[in-house]
């Protein structure tokens, strides 16, 4: 998968340095509310004493994607860190002020909009920074952990840049139950890696301010894949098999014909068939009643939660192998 070697090394974030079979946690300050209050983001480094691939692992670049949060944390209280090969540099909640204020931007700006960064610039351009100088810097590659936005569930699933073919052998060994290529959007994390010759996972699963017990496993399950693949952790940890990893080629959102009530009349992440009533939208006074078809066979990959719906929205994503 890596043509290169990988080699032993010290790891260094923000002037402190992590040595060999090293564990440490590195608050780096990065604002000051008005109130004075320091604004700190934890980063964690597990440096093991042989040599192995060094992966950033990466929640809350959106701070209302709760699960994203949940996923990396539970792995530090469940100690799923102990790295024999390579490092891990773990960073549970990148966005401090957006999980602070139940939102996906940090002071009104999306951090995913703002890379490369700059020192200068609004605070979310200076986190983006940060995150490549300090972080990105170190890394092989990296998982970016993610959820819907705007109550649209996304059902587990890795995301890959199509150009990359070390990205997509991840993404098999990840082993999500659903993966595909996507397309790299200006001035995001996973694109400015991507120039950088760097590979990115982007997990999403679940949606903003809820916890989904399913995307957290499976994103748990899919990262220690990862770590095991490479006998960064015990190599004989045991890690439930996904029976079947549906590999996407082409999607498409669903948008609503006509607003009213939308209610859902099939299971995220279960196939659907050409001409399937999978939604009814409806006016208030049960006037009306729209039927929500599918255009194609295919899959569920998300699901619009938020019942009160306008003409447009995007109320189903349906992706065919
Ligand atoms: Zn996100």
């Amino acid at each position: 998968m890596f043509e290169k070697g990988f080699q032993n090394k010290e790891v260094n974030v923000n002037g402190h340095s992590v040595g060999l079979g090293v564990s440490k946690l590195i608050k780096v300050p990065v604002d000051r509310l008005p109130t004075g209050t320091i604004i700190e983001i934890p980063v964690y480094v597990f440096n093991g004493k042989e040599a192995g691939p060094t992966i950033l692992l990466q929640g809350g670049l959106h701070g209302d994607e709760i699960n994203s949060i949940e996923l990396v944390r539970r792995m530090l209280i469940d100690k799923r860190y102990k790295i024999h090969k390579g490092c891990v540099i773990v960073v549970p909640l990148l966005n401090v002020f957006g999980f602070l204020n139940l939102s996906r931007d940090m002071h009104g700006k999306d951090v995913n909009r703002c890379f490369p960064g700059s020192k200068t610039g609004s605070l979310a351009s200076r986190i983006a920074k940060f995150l490549m100088r300090e972080l990105i810097i170190n890394v092989d590659f990296a998982i970016d952990f993610h959820t819907g936005g705007a109550q649209r569930n996304n059902f587990p699933q890795i995301r890959f840049t199509a150009q990359d073919t070390v990205a997509y052998e991840l993404a098999k060994v990840f082993n999500a139950p659903i993966m595909f290529a996507s397309k790299l959007i200006p001035k995001s994390f996973r694109n400015e890696c991507f120039k950088n010759g760097i590979p990115v996972l982007v997990y999403e699963g679940g949606e903003s301010l809820r916890i989904d017990e399913h995307a957290i496993e499976e994103g748990i399950h899919g990262t220690l894949r990862i770590l095991k693949s490479f006998q960064m952790i015990d190599t004989t940890i045991q890690i439930p098999e996904q029976k079947e990893c549906v590999f996407i080629k082409k999607r498409r959102w669903i948008r609503a014909k006509e607003a009213g009530l939308l209610t859902s009349k099939v299971a995220n992440g279960s196939y659907v068939k050409k001409g399937e009533v999978i939604g009814n939208i409806m006016d208030t006074y049960g006037e009306t009643n729209i039927k929500v078809k599918s255009p194609i066979h295919g899959y569920i990959l998300a699901k619009n939660n938020f019942p009160i719906i306008n003409m447009g929205d995007a109320i189903f994503h349906v992706g065919e192998l």
